[in-house]
């Protein structure tokens, strides 16, 4: 709902700040639910606040563009590939005071301790990933950074055949790989009852 998204306190919370006290916020949903567009928003929003942003993508989706993160509708941010949680934190300034990830899926479990040592050393840090895989199977680690999270966001997409609220990433073409990077070429956003556990053919465009 537009309402819970656009109610987002966490971010100006100079005060706390201040306190020296950093969080975790996570977003998850299924592909094209918007969950790159609100970290995007997020962060665009903690620079116009003048704070100091790091942002960071696994090597692994190539994407768009492999120096930004993208949302499916053509909002981009800069940011930088890694191909390991290690990398990544030692890439980070201690200056920085928001720290963005995009496809947390994609990360290994070291990602899990690193939230958690990066929000101790009060910073904030902001992790979009998919919560489950194109079987519907929670995706790790972002199971385990939902549980350690101080705010936890669910987008939501709309079910390409019946217009529903989509809960899943349906896989449109043929393969058993867990990781099979790609957007609408290879997903459609699927609701429950329409969504199967396996590759099903794509949804024809009216
Ligand atoms: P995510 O990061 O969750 O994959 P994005 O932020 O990249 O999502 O993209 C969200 C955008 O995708 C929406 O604003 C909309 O323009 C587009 N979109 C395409 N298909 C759908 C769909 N079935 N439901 C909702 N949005 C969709
Ligand atoms: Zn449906």
């Amino acid at each position: 709902m537009v309402e819970e998204l656009a109610f987002d306190n966490t971010e100006e919370r100079r005060k706390d700040r201040q306190n020296g006290t950093g969080w975790i916020e996570v977003i998850v949903g299924s592909m094209f639910s918007g969950k790159s567009e609100e970290l995007i928003r997020r962060l665009n929003r903690a620079r116009i606040a003048r704070q100091r942003v790091q942002v960071f993508k696994p090597k692994i989706d190539a994407r768009y563009s492999i120096e930004e993160i993208a949302s499916h509708s053509g909002r981009k941010h800069g940011s930088k590939p890694v191909t390991t949680t290690k990398e990544m934190m030692e890439l980070i300034d201690p200056e920085t005071q928001v720290v963005g990830i995009d496809e947390g899926q994609f990360f290994d479990s070291d990602i899990v301790a690193a939230a958690n040592e990066l929000a101790g050393k009060g910073k904030r840090v902001i992790i979009a990933g998919l919560d489950q895989d194109y079987t519907g199977k929670p995706f790790e680690p972002m199971p385990q950074l939902l549980s350690i999270a101080e705010f936890i966001t669910k987008t939501h997409a709309i079910c390409v055949k019946c217009g529903n609220t989509a809960n899943y990433s349906q896989r449109t073409v043929e393969s058993d790989e867990r990781v099979e990077v790609g957007a609408s070429d290879k997903y459609e956003a699927r609701c429950r009852q329409c969504f199967i556990p396996h590759s099903d053919s794509p949804t024809p465009v009216e």
